[in-house]
């Protein structure tokens, strides 16, 4: 992963979250990075002989986000499916075109999606990993994981076969026992509960087990996975507290009674979730339940790799969500549940623990020193700078993220990348953009980008998972109520 820089470095003067138990800020606060580890926290720090200094006044410093569910391979197609729906997205990806996929288009994409998420001030990203068709793939997607200095966890994937085929493939095992020694990656399993009876996923479970890697799983997607799916991972006990739920949107009580119970965390990737049709973002459930939250972006073919974004967006469906129930029943809102300060929380803490790593999150002594500083000093939108919470979740973007340390590196430094080589980059994206297009051709291609605008009679997927022919109308039965269960 990254090599601290040898100079202990101190960030000066900020307005400081530090996420800790009693989210304290400082509002003139000095960061402390020495070794890679947060030295120190506090007012007008002593600091060691030859420590850099980065000036923090105006400024945020906070911890580095998590991003715990993105498809990083899909960042080349950036912005294709920008008006796609959920089932536009299982035809082009698993039906169709997902295959077209080589193991550099992977490594492109993957590339392209790491310093993307820096940039941001994302320091970790799970890349739920889907498209590794081979072992090839995988090798292609943790290299590029490897190549850019931020701090990533390998979610192992392949939509094209069943998961309890790919994870009994000894060169798959063995690849996942060889990165795990290397150490250099965070990695899990990923793979969806179709709701089969014959629970055929069970395998896969045991594999994850057997290897001591956790599960992440899409759970509650209209069309795709229901209440029966976690109903088999209860019965079989595979619900476990590191696993974790993405969407977790099309669920009953019981389904999250479980999840709470089972001490497991939902990925919230709330833009997704009101684009595409996975269900209401589910947040104004899962507080409910005290369920723990992590936020994602889950694919740069919609969306970028911006959590000012998902905070901003979880605020809103939330918030949303609660004026709309008040209203049906003839009432309003007079005080909001969800605060700014918490989804900076499940941003950043929120992401550490659903990935068990009490060492990232916050700024705390002894913590790694994954930091991010938001300032800008040219933008009227830097000041007043009143409310931190409410600054960071409604006021500030990726454009003004300032510095970002990884483990201590410094990986943006004065809204600049540190290494980036963006005309590599570039060329790598386009040779894949030019393979798939060239792949499809062009009407295909143009098709796929301008989805025809619906007619009745349209078709409801069944399910999107070639490798099985289960399907069930209980991924897709009526609600009911839009305000019910
Ligand atoms: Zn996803």
């Amino acid at each position: 992963m990254s090599t601290p820089d040898a100079r202990p470095l101190v960030l000066r003067g900020g307005t400081v979250l530090t996420m800790d138990d009693a989210h304290t800020v400082l509002p003139r606060g000095d960061v402390l990075v020495v070794d890679g580890k947060i030295a120190a926290v506090g007012e007008r720090l002593d600091v060691p002989e030859g420590t850099q200094e980065v000036d923090a006044t105006g400024g945020v410093v906070m911890p580095g986000m998590v991003d715990t569910h993105r498809h990083m391979w899909q960042t080349a197609m950036r912005g294709y499916g920008a008006d796609w729906t959920l089932t536009q997205y299982f035809v082009w990806y698993y039906l169709e075109h997902g295959k077209t996929f080589r193991p550099e288009d992977v490594h492109a994409g993957n590339l392209l999606s790491a310093w993307e998420g820096l940039e941001a001030g994302v320091t970790t990203t799970v890349d739920w990993s889907h498209g590794l068709q081979s072992v090839d793939h995988a090798e292609a997607a943790a290299d590029a994981l490897l190549a850019v200095p931020g701090r990533f966890v390998l979610a192992y994937g392949n939509i094209q076969a069943g998961p309890w085929e790919w994870t009994a493939d000894p060169a798959v095992q063995a690849f996942l026992k060889r990165r795990a020694d290397e150490g250099k990656l965070g990695l899990q399993l990923a793979f969806d509960v179709t709701g089969d009876p014959a629970f055929p996923e069970k395998a896969a479970f045991e594999v994850a087990r057997e290897l001591g890697l956790p599960v992440t799983t899409h759970a509650g997607v209209w069309g795709a996975t229901s209440d029966a799916s976690i109903q088999l991972m209860h019965d079989a006990g595979f619900m476990t507290p590191e696993t974790v739920y993405v969407h977790a949107a099309s669920l009953s009580t019981d389904s999250y009674h479980r999840i709470a119970a089972s001490g497991g965390s939902v990925s919230v990737s709330t833009e997704s979730e009101q684009s595409a049709g996975q269900g209401y973002p589910p947040t104004w459930q899962v507080r409910k339940h005290g369920i723990p939250v992590s936020l994602s972006m889950d694919t740069s073919v919609w969306w970028s790799a911006d959590l000012f974004s998902a905070m901003r967006t979880t605020l809103g469906a939330d918030r949303s969500r609660e004026h709309l129930e008040a209203h049906v029943e003839g009432n309003t809102v007079t005080q909001v549940h969800l605060r700014a300060e918490q989804v900076v929380e499940w941003a950043t803490r929120g992401g550490a623990r659903a990935l068990g790593r009490d060492d990232l999150g916050s700024l705390e002594p002894g913590k790694t020193a994954d930091v991010v500083l938001i300032k800008n000093d040219a933008s009227p939108v830097s000041f007043p700078l009143l409310n931190p919470y409410g600054h960071v979740a409604f006021q500030a973007q990726r454009g003004d993220v300032h510095t970002v340390l990884v483990g201590g590196r410094v990986v943006k430094s004065d809204g600049r990348l540190v290494g980036y080589d963006g005309a590599a980059v570039r060329s790598a994206v386009e040779s894949t953009v030019e393979h798939l297009r060239g792949a499809m051709g062009e009407e295909t291609w143009q098709a796929g980008m301008n989805p025809a605008m619906p007619e009745d009679g349209d078709d409801v997927l069944d399910n999107p998972y070639t490798y099985t022919d289960y399907k069930s109308e209980d991924t897709h039965g009526a609600r009911g109520s839009l305000f019910g269960d």
